[in-house]
């Protein structure tokens, strides 16, 4: 059987193959993790929200702003909102943003009587999901960030990278949204928060580096003998310019 053909076969393979097939391979082009907490929850709950449209460098500047100009989630809580506006003005829309941490920062102290989400820990996964996404500006991507990276839960975050990545390799199909992306990855892969967070980490990586959204670089792809986009676009397009 020749390499066309066993492209052509492997292209054909079924989404939950073609999921483990890239959780391995991927652990292969990038260092496994650990999952540890970099941050305290309340710490990483936060800049997840200032992280909307923003770059790492920005957020944290807005992070550590906020903090220095008001001391504590109380001081934040009850800061001018024009004055806690102005100091995430490095994040993108920070007017609305300012207003959210507010609400969710007076929704967890009414609720909890202190400002502190350590209590999720003990959460089952599906109801702390459901707290989460209720509060204002919390979204499920938001939501499974938190939940993964602290309290290891097993559930999948997908950004714009695992989304990308996930659609052209043919793992999800082309009309699947974001939020039906998450159940349809996390229903075929390891329940395992270690697995999930490895695989969250790679496709990130790999969408930022070599699955980048406007020239993918396939050549260079160890996805490449299955991946639709690949096979379907990119060899058309080879093929046309050889003719
Ligand atoms: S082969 Fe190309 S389109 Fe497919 S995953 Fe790799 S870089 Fe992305």
């Amino acid at each position: 059987m020749n390499d066309t053909h066993n492209k052509m076969e492997a292209h054909h393979l079924p989404a939950e193959e073609k999921v483990l097939l890239t959780h391995n391979l991927l652990n292969e082009v990038y260092k496994r993790l650990t999952l540890e907490s970099r941050r305290t929850p309340m710490h990483e709950f936060i800049s997840t929200m200032l992280s909307h449209r923003t770059n790492h460098a920005d957020e944290e500047k807005a992070y550590r702003t906020m903090l220095e100009r008001f001391g504590d989630w109380e001081g934040i809580m009850v800061a001018p909102i024009e004055e806690l506006t102005d100091a995430i003005m490095t994040t993108r829309y920070p007017e609305q943003k300012a207003v959210q941490i507010q609400q969710v920062l007076q929704i967890i102290k009414a609720e909890r009587g202190e400002i502190n989400i350590d209590f999720l820990k003990e959460m089952p996964v599906d109801e702390a999901m459901e707290w989460l996404t209720k509060l204002p500006g919390v979204g499920l991507k938001t939501a499974t960030l938190l939940l993964l990276f602290n309290f290891k839960k097993p559930v999948l975050p997908v950004d714009t990278h695992v989304f990308r990545v996930s659609q052209r390799v043919g793992i999800i199909g082309a009309r699947v949204n974001a939020n039906k992306a998450h159940q349809i990855l996390l229903a075929m892969l390891p329940k395992d928060p270690v697995e999930l967070f490895n695989f969250h980490k790679h496709l990130f990586w790999h969408g930022q580096r070599i699955c980048t959204w406007y020239t993918p670089k396939c050549e260079k792809c160890v996805l490449n003998s299955f991946c639709n986009y690949y096979q379907d676009v990119r060899e058309k397009d080879i093929d046309k310019k050889a003719a």
